[in-house]
């Protein structure tokens, strides 16, 4: 590739809605571009690391036995009627209708679907085992889009589906596919651990996630370094007290210190500052003092406009075990003041909050209610280290060592799903009896766009992101100084670029004629691993700057011995 006819859009400073480095990353280095809440355009460069993600997610699944096919995007409601998923899945099912007013699901996964093709495709025990996977858009209209490519509405997701005839075969195929999948994450080379989703109480073997590890994760995992014992936390939390614990009484949360009343309210419920939003009833504590009330959050008079305000329609909400909103009146003092917001704000909040559907702030303008303010379940995950039982330096459960915790990022998920969809649309098989039997299913999925998202996380530095070879967007760069003025310059760097080609390297060649320090600026936020300097001076010696995108220095390499150093 010659990046002057590739498309190169780098930005200084990120968009001040990225909150986390990788999202800001990905938007700096140009390689998404938002068009809606959590839907984005893949840039030239970002579809470059996702072509790369998905050809070795086919060539894994492949090797393991799956059969790729392709299902549709836009799926009849009467299938998802059918498993009772239409109803059960709520506002992150996607419907749409055609122009007769038929419904129809944005697939958020395919088990309808899948599930439908085996019932009609599928007649005899002698077909079986069988794996179908695609790799596909998905949507989900998720509560809190955010984190660019991490929890995106719209994103590509691999989804693999077994079916065997007994729950032994599962079992097997459910192996085949756990251990494809240690091989992908390996590829990919990312540092990864593989966890128990379900509480072990019966073999432990019913469900694993895959988490690419990073201290900014979203879940906690419970490992043994001296054993093979693993766990996501609530899986592990179930296990410790006999089945799933009974959550504490309440969340807390706490603000950077040094903020404005507002702010910290912002930061608070995890919401933008907005003028328009009128309202939002709290349980804050400060300075050892809980007070229940409701406040005036006004972004455009910060401070004294936070104060107990009556909103008649939030009185049905239930803030607290102690109080309702209607009580809550009672016991504040008219205003904010105790609070002084160079002290951090903690709320506290029940966790049937937590639990409750959006939240609805009041607003002084008509379409303007905020309804994401909400620390329900997004907001829940980062805050169960609160909550937890275990704790690192217990006892691991298999008694071989004690137990760590550290932070992921799910991009994997392997499920045992038995017969539950099989039976809800009829897909039998007919066994050597000729006798009609369910087909015992599992489900196999990867993020294959948080991918992305996940593997910055976990690699980066102040310049910009590292990528692993195997998923970079190129995997090394040329950068020739003064292409145009020096002949000497141009020759090697197109017999390099060429040499390079051949050996199967994926290299870009930068003749966009920049001055070196905005050329390299850019590849070292892209995150190109691995990169050669051709200038006449080093010629003239015989010798090319190598640079590693993680070492500190260049090392000189004779022109004749590069691609051999390369390879
Ligand atoms: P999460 O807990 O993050 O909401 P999930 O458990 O709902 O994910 P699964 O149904 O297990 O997701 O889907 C399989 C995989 O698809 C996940 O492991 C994850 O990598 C990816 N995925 C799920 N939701 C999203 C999303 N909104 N954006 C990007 N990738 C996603
Ligand atoms: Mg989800
Ligand atoms: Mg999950
Ligand atoms: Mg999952």
């Amino acid at each position: 590739m010659r990046a002057s006819r590739f498309f190169i859009s780098t930005l200084k400073e990120a968009p001040s809605d990225a909150e986390i480095v990788s999202h800001q990353l990905m938007m700096r280095a140009g390689m998404i571009k938002r068009l809606g809440s959590g839907i984005y355009t893949y840039m030239p460069t970002g579809l470059r690391i996702i072509r790369k993600v998905e050809n070795i997610i086919r060539e894994e699944m492949n090797k393991a036995g799956a059969i790729e096919l392709l299902m549709p995007l836009v799926q009849p409601a009467e299938l998802w009627q059918e498993t009772g998923r239409w109803d059960k899945m709520g506002p992150e099912l996607m419907r749409v209708k055609d122009r007769h007013g038929r419904e129809f699901a944005i697939q958020p996964t395919s088990e309808e679907v899948v599930t439908d093709v085996v019932r009609s495709e599928l007649k005899s025990y002698r077909q079986l085992p069988i794996n179908f996977y695609h790799i596909q858009t998905k949507f989900r209209d998720e509560r809190r889009p955010r984190f660019g490519l991490m929890r995106g509405r719209e994103f590509t997701m691999k989804d693999a589906y077994s079916f065997d005839r007994d729950v032994e075969g599962m079992q097997k195929s459910y192996a085949t596919m756990f251990e494809a999948y240690t091989k992908i994450f390996t590829r990919f080379g990312l540092k990864f651990r593989a966890v128990a989703a379900d509480n072990g109480a019966i073999g432990g073997t019913g469900s694993h996630e895959f988490h690419v590890i990073a201290s900014t994760g979203e879940d906690a995992l419970v490992y043994c370094p001296t054993s093979s014992y693993a766990a996501n936390i609530e899986a592990a939390e179930a296990l410790a007290s006999g089945e799933r614990a009974a959550p504490t009484q309440e969340l807390t949360k706490t603000s950077t210190p040094g903020k404005t009343k507002c702010e910290a309210v912002a930061e608070l419920l995890d919401i933008p500052l907005q003028h328009h939003v009128k309202s939002i009833a709290l349980t804050v504590e400060a300075e050892g003092k809980k007070t229940y009330f409701l406040l005036l959050l006004r972004a455009d008079h910060e401070l004294n406009e936070i104060k107990v305000n009556k909103v008649p329609g939030l009185k049905e909400f239930r803030f607290s075990t102690e109080a309702e909103i209607g009580e809550a009146y009672g016991t504040v003092p008219g205003y904010l003041g105790p609070i002084n917001t160079k002290l951090p704000v903690t709320v506290v909040a029940d966790r049937t909050v937590a639990n409750m559907a959006d939240f609805v702030c009041g607003a002084n303008e008509a379409d303007y209610h905020y309804v994401g303010a909400n620390w329900g379940r997004d907001c829940a995950e980062p805050l169960v280290a609160d909550l937890r039982n275990v704790v690192e330096g217990d006892p691991s459960p298999d008694g071989k060592g004690v137990l760590a915790i550290e932070r992921g990022i799910e991009v994997g998920h392997v499920f045992q799903l038995g017969t539950a969809y099989s039976e809800a649309m009829g897909a039998t098989f007919l066994d050597e009896a000729g006798k009609p039997a369910p087909l015992q299913m599992g489900c196999y999925g990867i993020g294959v766009t948080r991918i992305l998202g996940a593997a910055i996380e976990q690699n980066f530095d102040d310049k910009g992101i590292v990528w692993p070879d195997a998923i970079a967007p190129f995997e090394l760069v040329l950068c020739p100084m003064g292409l145009d003025r020096s002949e000497m310059v141009r020759e090697h760097t197109e017999q390099l670029y060429a040499d390079l080609q051949a050996a199967g390297i994926d290299v870009i060649v930068d003749d966009r004629g920049l001055r070196p320090g905005a050329m390299f600026a850019d590849w070292e936020l892209i995150g190109v691993p691995h990169r050669i300097v051709i200038g006449e001076r080093g010629l003239k010696e015989g010798n090319l700057e190598y640079q590693g995108r993680r070492d500190e220095a260049a090392t000189s390499v004779p022109v004749d011995g590069m691609v051999a150093f390369i390879k």
